[in-house]
């Protein structure tokens, strides 16, 4: 495993960070992340960051309880956590400066549109066709009137050349998506995942990116992204998910899925610990986990696995 904090160069000066949507309480999976995230950081000298990412799908409540979780869990942020609803100006200068190289148009297209235009040749599934990339002015007037009657507004799509791009991931290997005019602002006014996570990583310093692996798709844009803003590249370990026994993705409805329910139900702390250390095929380590600190120290971020784990909610009978 990676050992020490610190290098012969000295101590780290990047940073790692854990990034939930305050939608809600985080289920184990999610948790499953943001400890490996925090593993990571602790593993290899880095600050660990946590960022509220609070522009959509807000549950008010929510972003203090997933720190609160953490926090029972031993961890705490190394920093202040960053709010994204409080960097609005930041993230309008990076469009500005992506729009000042001619890079940003509008986009009057709506769900439907994109799914019944035609799609572009050699485009993957579900890319935006291009519809609005090179529309004329007048063509564009109309468009604008149209949608401000419907009292919506365009969205600014990013320009870009359609080409493929590969990142390097520490877990998956090389990772290879075609990069389509991906959404930098919605047509509602709200900033789009992927510009924002790009001007927030860089501006915390976060150079590496441990995160599910339902995200590994999104690197290669991001990192196009980070390139054309002239902002530092990141590395990335995107980790398995966990799912249902359906091999679905857990959501509540699976049953006892979040950090709450399962301590109604007498979970401690240890046993999400020794949950995690089972789950991620490390249970042949004579330690058992109980402390996030157990589980810095035995996580070798070379044997994770490669496969999705299947959480199998408790009932109260099995505890
Ligand atoms: N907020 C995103 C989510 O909860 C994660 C963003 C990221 O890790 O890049 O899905
Ligand atoms: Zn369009």
């Amino acid at each position: 495993m990676s050992a020490g904090t610190t290098s012969a160069s000295g101590p780290h000066t990047g940073a790692g960070r854990f990034a939930p949507s305050p939608s809600g309480d985080l289920h184990i999976g999610n948790i499953r992340s943001g400890l490996l995230a925090y593993v990571r950081a602790r593993q290899t000298g880095r600050r660990f960051l946590w960022r509220i990412e609070d522009l959509d799908r807000v549950r008010p409540g929510s972003a203090e309880s997933q720190l609160e979780v953490f926090s029972e869990l031993g961890i705490t942020p190394d920093e202040p956590p960053l709010v994204q609803s409080e960097r609005l100006d930041v993230y309008t200068q990076a469009l500005d400066r992506l729009q000042d190289r001619g890079l940003v148009y509008e986009c009057y297209c709506s769900r439907k549109d994109i799914r019944q235009a035609p799609s572009a040749p050699h485009s993957p599934p579900g890319a935006y066709p291009g519809t609005c990339r090179n529309l004329t002015e007048s063509h564009r007037e109309r468009q604008r009137r149209r949608l401000t009657e419907q009292g919506r507004g365009p969205a600014l799509r990013l320009r870009t050349d359609n080409t493929e791009i590969t990142v390097e991931d520490r877990a998956l290997g090389p990772i290879t998506a075609p990069i389509d005019d991906l959404v930098l602002k919605r047509g509602d006014g709200v900033f789009a995942y992927n510009l924002t996570v790009v001007v927030d990583d860089a501006a915390s310093g976060v150079d590496e990116v441990v995160r599910g692996d339902d995200l590994a798709t999104s690197a290669p844009r991001q990192a196009h992204l980070a390139n054309l803003l002239g902002l530092p590249p990141t590395t990335w370990m995107h980790v398995p998910l966990v799912v249902n026994t359906a091999g679905r993705r857990l959501a509540k409805r699976d049953g006892a899925v979040t950090y709450q329910q399962l301590r109604v139900l007498g979970w401690t702390r240890h046993d999400v610990y020794a949950w995690m250390q089972t789950s991620l095929g490390f249970a042949d380590d004579p330690t058992a986990w109980s402390t996030i600190d157990d589980m810095v120290v035995g996580v070798d971020p070379a044997r994770l696995p490669r496969q999705e784990t299947v959480f199998v909610p408790p009932t109260n009978a099995a505890v």
